[in-house]
């Protein structure tokens, strides 16, 4: 029987293997050298200032080896039942593979560009602040997940096959780490060649991938789908559609409201995107441990609650980039990035407050009145930093003290800041909880609260606004047969992992629906 042993290492022991194997001796009591062993997961414990590696190894004893059982098997689909998914991010993929592997033949529409045209549009983003409303950080091949940072973990490991999915990443390219690693992360940088091979993959296998092919209307007959309408001009028949179009989708929401498809008010969170220094963090972090191999980039989770209401981190980058992630021209969005080596000089994360239908009194009942408020402060920004893809900035104790900034250090975010007050953008119910949630914060982690980090706004794509609710037994539409709403637009996942598995999910739901028609 193979046997979990964990014990902690020092982070420069981790090539060790004779210590390794040492240890794992002495762990089990074995008195033989009769066996062999691999990586299960390991992630750093710095809470103490001697930092230390946390191991876990499963051991094979004797004759046992690693039994090999293949996670995934695809057919050749060509001609199989056709399944429209709308959108190539992370759930729109994974629901392509999983129909490989079931026998259904996935045709995917996707607004945006391939991955490689795609970069262009980002930098005439960075560089000249014009926006693509069609392809941009959260447009075009692989989604809002292609250039991001590539975070791979989910809190929520009951949705589905967490394995599974950090499995299939590997299988196309990524590094074997993020099987083992407590906190797996993939990198821009990466992220685009394993988006290219998946889509690779399913068109060599009978599938189809259409890009600059945007949803445009849908046709309904005693509701339930029966045909899609692309680009305003070629409609298709389909009478299963997995509806994987993110949260960004603001047409999408829009077009289910007036063809009578209920959408819902949806709470979601908003605020700003923080920069400090990562050699900060780091000090901060590792107790004064710097510049050191063994020790990736530090990252920080923090969560206050502030008169009834959580403030928390969201989505940090170690190492990483403020990015523009507008899908409009007059808005201005951040979120952040990083490379797979996390080796830039800043480190950024979301800080947001929640943001409920109820802190509109009189507007709870309208499904828009999130999404509105969302719209709102992301123009707000575009207004107010010139109306240009510049943003907002304010150094942090000034935006404690309610000071304006007259300088500011560098930034990572290219377009450009500008000094403008957060109490000019946000109402008092956000920018006063973040406010005490700073405070908060330096509490936990000495040194947080200093002049040198900035404050950019907005944050505000966290989630979706909108629930686009469906039945739980039949992840189906609640009010549209043949309607799937998928992951993260639709208000049932938030990540890359958890929108892979929910567009999975969805592939599972619809072979289900196929069954209980025969
Ligand atoms: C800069 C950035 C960094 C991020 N970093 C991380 C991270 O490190 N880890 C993490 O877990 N998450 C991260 N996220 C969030 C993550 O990307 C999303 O949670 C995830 O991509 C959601 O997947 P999805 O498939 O539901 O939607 P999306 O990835 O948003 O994909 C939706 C797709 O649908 C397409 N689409 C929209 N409308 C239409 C239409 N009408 N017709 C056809 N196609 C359409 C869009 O072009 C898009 O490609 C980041 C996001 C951004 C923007």
């Amino acid at each position: 029987m193979a046997e979990v042993v964990q014990f902690q290492i020092l982070p420069e022991q981790v090539d060790d293997l004779a210590l390794i194997h040492a240890k794992i001796k002495s762990e089990l009591a074995l008195t033989h050298d009769d066996f062999t062993f691999e990586w299960r997961k390991r992630s750093i414990d710095a809470r103490k200032k001697i930092i230390k590696l946390n191991c876990s190894f499963i051991v094979y004893l004797k004759d046992e080896a690693s039994v090999f059982t293949p996670f995934f098997t695809p057919q050749n689909v060509a001609d199989k039942k056709r399944i429209a998914i709308i959108g190539a991010g992370p759930a729109g993929l994974f629901a392509a593979l999983r129909c490989l592997e079931v026998g259904l033949c996935p045709v995917v529409f996707e607004r945006g560009k391939d991955v490689r045209s795609r970069r262009r549009d980002l930098a005439e983003l960075n560089k000249k602040s014009i926006v693509n409303p069609e392809s941009n950080y959260c447009f075009g091949e692989g989604g809002a997940g292609t250039y991001s940072d590539g975070k791979l973990y989910t809190r929520s490991k009951k949705r589905g096959d967490v394995e599974k999915t950090l499995k299939l990443f590997v299988e196309f390219g990524a590094d074997k780490d993020i099987l083992v690693d407590a906190h797996p992360h993939i990198g821009t940088n990466k992220l685009p060649q394993i988006i290219v091979g998946m889509r690779e993959f399913i068109v060599a296998n009978g599938g189809e991938v259409h890009f600059e092919s945007k949803l445009t209307d849908i046709k309904l007959q005693e509701n339930a789908i029966s045909a899609i309408e692309i680009n305003h001009s070629n409609w298709f028949e389909f009478d299963r559609v997995i509806l994987a179009t993110g949260h960004s989708a603001r047409d999408i929401f829009e077009l289910l409201h007036t063809r009578g498809i209920k959408v819902d008010a949806k709470p979601f969170a908003l605020g700003v995107r923080i920069e400090h220094t990562q050699e900060l963090i780091d000090t901060i972090q590792y107790h004064g441990r710097l510049n050191d191999s063994f020790i990736p980039p530090a990252s920080y989770s923090l969560v206050a609650q502030v008169d009834g209401r959580g403030v928390y981190s969201f989505c940090m980058c170690p190492g990483g980039i403020v990015a523009p992630c507008a899908t409009a021209q007059e808005e201005v969005v951040t979120n952040g990035w990083s490379p797979s080596k996390r080796n830039n000089i800043y480190s950024n994360s979301g800080i947001v407050v929640s943001v409920d239908p109820s802190d509109f009194p009189g507007k709870e009942n309208d499904p828009f009145v999130c999404l509105d408020f969302q719209k709102s402060i992301e123009k707000k920004a575009w207004e107010m930093a010139g109306k240009t893809q510049k943003v907002p900035a304010q150094r942090l104790v000034d935006f404690v003290q309610k000071k304006k900034s007259i300088d500011f250090p560098r930034s990572s975010y290219q377009p450009g800041i500008v000094s403008v007050e957060m109490d000019s953008i946000f109402p008092p119910f956000i920018a006063n909880r973040l406010r005490k949630a700073f405070v908060e914060f330096d509490k936990k982690m000495n040194g947080f609260l200093t002049n040198d980090a900035v404050l950019h706004a907005p944050e505000s794509r966290t989630s979706s606004p909108i629930l686009i609710p469906r039945n739980p037994e039949t992840m189906e539409h609640v009010s549209t047969k043949g309607l799937f709403p998928c992951a993260e637009g639709a208000g049932y996942a938030g990540g890359i992992v958890s929108a892979a598995i929910d567009g999975m999910n969805c592939v599972d739901a619809i072979i289900t629906s196929f069954q209980k028609e025969a």
